[in-house]
């Protein structure tokens, strides 16, 4: 069976499943304050949908898969669904994205159902700045859930810490800081285009100056052996000397890695879309439904290879190209 090969031979082996776009915060760079108008719970895949698709890309060659969203741990069920996806043949990594508010009642389970990587955003360490961000005040719930992470044995614990200038970038230093005192990995992501492109142009900061201030304040970062290749996709790596942690800045923005994207996302309605900054979608949804079989499934995997764009041009179409929200690609 043929492995899942683009005509530009970027191989896919990673899928984003986004397995609901609702959520319970309103981070101000993604959602509006009063929230969307959610998708209908049954134009939503079942858990049931959501691994024939990944069980189907698996057979193909597909390796990881991250679980995300909106909130992945608001939608019931999700550590039972966890536990599936670890049991496809193929599948060897298993990452969940999550906002962690429900972290600490939910981590040992889901540690115990297979997942063994976290992502976690956090894009502040001052509560009242965090609130201002997240529009809840919820900073101690987080904080204990990254704690509890922690505890039952996710390793790593990557901090998704989102830059905006004149907001959270006066905090870059206690960031790093923060590497130097837990095991944890945080990575600066470049703010994207999504939502309010006003506030993008005003507070949207490329990458290279916030290297520059990391280095002038801690000296040369050292890069991790290894850590910038593979499923990595756009991330650059760095440890201080004799930290247990790692520091990140993933280039989302700034740094065309377009060529060697092995990602595609899975919408929670059920449409597989090659590119983040792209509206071309294959949707999987109706077929499935219409009950198509696993070939039918490949056949549509297919197309989406087929319509992968080769580059996000994000550096000459940004508005254009600005995203509504994330909620339903998952980041
Ligand atoms: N709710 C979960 C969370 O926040 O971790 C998962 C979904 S969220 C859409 C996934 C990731 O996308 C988060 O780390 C979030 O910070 C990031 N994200 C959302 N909007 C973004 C933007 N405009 N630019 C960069 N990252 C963004
Ligand atoms: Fe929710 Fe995550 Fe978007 Fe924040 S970034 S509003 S937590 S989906």
């Amino acid at each position: 069976m043929s492995s899942l090969v683009d005509p530009y031979s970027r191989s896919i082996t990673y899928m984003r499943v986004s397995v609901t776009d609702r959520c319970n915060l309103r981070c101000v760079y993604c959602m509006p304050e009063e929230g969307l108008s959610w998708t209908p719970t049954q134009d939503i895949l079942s858990y049931d949908e959501l691994l024939r698709i990944i069980r189907v890309a698996a057979k193909r060659g597909l390796q990881k898969v991250r679980i995300t969203g909106g909130e992945p741990l608001v939608r019931k069920g999700i550590v039972g669904f966890v536990e599936q996806v670890n049991q496809i043949e193929g599948i060897n990594e298993i990452a969940l994205t999550t906002n962690a508010v429900f972290l600490k009642e939910m981590a040992s389970d889901l540690h115990k159902a297979g997942l063994k990587r976290l992502n976690i955003s956090l894009d502040s360490l001052d509560p009242k700045k965090f609130s201002e961000i997240v529009r809840r005040d919820i900073f101690d719930m987080v904080w204990d859930g990254i704690e509890e992470a922690e505890k039952v044995g996710f390793e790593p614990i990557k901090i998704n810490v989102v830059l905006q200038q004149g907001v959270n970038d006066h905090e870059v230093v206690d960031f790093v800081n923060l590497t130097r005192r837990k095991p944890y990995h945080v990575r600066f992501i470049e703010y994207m285009p999504c939502a309010n492109w006003e506030m993008w142009k005003k507070t949207y900061r490329p990458f290279q100056a916030v290297v520059d201030e990391v280095e002038t304040r801690f000296g040369h970062l050292i890069p991790v052996n290894g850590a910038n290749e593979g499923n990595n996709g756009p991330a650059e790596n760095f440890r201080l000397p004799g930290a247990p942690g790692v520091l990140g800045f993933i280039h989302a923005v700034s740094h065309d890695f377009c060529d060697t994207c092995n990602r595609v996302r899975l919408t929670a309605d059920g449409q597989i879309r090659p590119c983040l900054f792209s509206e071309i979608a294959v949707d999987f949804r109706e077929a499935i439904r219409n009950g198509c079989s696993d070939e039918e499934i490949e056949g549509l995997l297919d197309q989406v290879l087929y319509v992968k764009p080769l580059y996000h041009e994000l550096d000459v179409n940004a508005e254009e190209k600005m995203l509504p929200t994330m909620v339903n690609l998952g980041g």
